[in-house]
């Protein structure tokens, strides 16, 4: 007869106790459930083009395709030449300077590349500085590399900058490196030079690492321009991010990118780490490598993305106005990216708890939005919209939200 030992409680590591993703948290697991039930959801949840006809284009496709039985081998760990060729040609055009093709990895979305820098760089009480509200994955990815995250406000009063003051407040002499996302998620904030250039001066005056997402760098809207912050920074070590999940509509391809510039000398310990962690994983999925380099060489047809009567610029438009017309709602306009992260008044919406009020807006009326303190947010008055669905089902959210804001008022 065998022995069998007594089944023990499975616990999770305890890397994980503080980690923190609420974008696919307890709400989406209800609205599941709703769905399983038969309920239509209007879901502003997730910033996945795809699913909202922003299709990738055409050509990516057939060329993904075409390239099929040639992906179905390992790739080099950093990612095929060519695609990094045209990635280095990319971060030509951007100005970004020292780029070769061995300073670029490719990986499975920007998102495996967020956590293998952090891994590859913190110890404990290592300090990041995040901007708040973040892009939650950032924070968990500091938090998971046993790092400490400390996040620096943005001002809405200010379009959503970054507020330097603050960031300067917060500097300790633990603090490595500082993140920024622009454009922004969740505040579709896209920062001009003069914001640049003082991150830059603060960067260097402490010698901090840069690390940019710019994950949403040709989704803009208005006439705004992109600057990529390590175009202004040859003297100091910067990663940037970037991929084709957003600007390329093809989240579901996994490909994204990782650029490191500027001045690496005294970065070599840290790019054998990520050198390292980018072999232990083999290699980024290459039938998604292959559809980088027709993306950034060839058919560049983002029109419908970006054009100012372009279908996401009207949806923007009709959000933004909607959200504001609603009583003890404000929101800043945005010049980039898939969000809004609109403000309810404290007086009129005295709410404790966001992810409860999200809750019982999605009970109630059936709308899916991700609440504000999802996004490292310090206070429970704020939400992020996803403006990607059709305005028809727009305008029936904004409606539905604004019906719950009503009974929430008057309770
Ligand atoms: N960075 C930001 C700011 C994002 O908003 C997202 C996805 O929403 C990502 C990174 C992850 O993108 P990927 O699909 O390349 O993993």
């Amino acid at each position: 007869l065998h022995k069998v030992a007594p089944m023990k409680p499975i616990h999770k590591s305890s890397k994980l106790l503080n980690v923190c993703y609420d974008i696919r948290g307890p709400v989406l697991d209800r609205a599941k459930q709703m769905e399983d039930e038969g309920q239509r959801i209007i879901k502003l949840n997730i910033g996945n083009p795809a699913p909202f006809g922003f299709l990738a284009p055409e050509e990516i496709m057939q060329d993904m395709a075409r390239h099929l039985p040639q992906a179905s081998g390992y790739t080099d760990s950093k990612g095929l030449f060519a695609a990094r060729k045209a990635i280095m040609h990319y971060t030509q055009e951007k100005l970004i300077p020292a780029v070769g093709v061995e300073d670029i990895y490719i990986g499975n979305g920007v998102s495996e590349l967020i956590v293998m820098s952090m891994q590859a760089l913190l110890d404990a009480g290592d300090e990041v500085l995040l901007p708040a509200p973040d892009y939650p994955l950032w924070t968990a990815a500091v938090t998971l590399s046993g790092g400490n995250a400390v996040h620096y406000m943005c001002d809405e009063q200010q379009n959503w900058y970054p507020d330097i003051d603050d960031i300067r407040r917060k500097i300790t002499p633990n603090t490595r490196a500082m993140v920024i996302i622009n454009p922004n998620n969740p505040t579709g904030a896209v920062y001009p030079d003069e914001v640049l250039r003082e991150l830059v001066a603060v960067a260097r005056e402490h010698g901090l690492i840069l690390f940019a997402d710019e994950i949403y760098d040709k989704v803009l809207f208005d006439g705004v321009t992109h600057t990529s912050i390590a175009s202004m920074a040859p003297d100091l070590f910067v990663v940037t991010m970037n991929g084709l999940s957003k600007n390329y509509r093809s989240a579901g391809f996994r490909a994204g990118w990782m650029v490191v510039s500027g001045d690496k000398s005294m970065a070599k310990d840290y790019i054998e780490g990520l050198n390292m962690l980018a072999s232990m994983r083999l290699c980024a999925n290459a039938p998604g490598q292959h559809a980088i380099q027709t993306a950034l060489g060839g058919y560049q047809s983002i029109d419908d993305l970006v054009a100012p009567t372009g279908r996401l610029a009207r949806q923007r438009d009709l959000a933004w106005r909607m959200l504001n017309d609603m009583p003890g709602v404000s929101c800043v306009k945005p010049q980039g990216a898939l969000y809004m992260f609109p403000k309810l008044d404290r007086k009129m919406y005295p709410v404790e708890d966001d992810q409860q009020l999200i809750l019982e807006l999605l009970n109630e009326q059936r709308v899916l939005l991700v609440q504000g303190t999802g996004f490292n947010w310090h206070e429970p008055d704020h939400f992020r919209v996803v403006f990607l669905p059709n305005t028809d089902d727009l305008e029936e959210a904004m409606g539905r939200i604004g019906r719950f804001l009503d009974g929430y008022r008057s309770r």
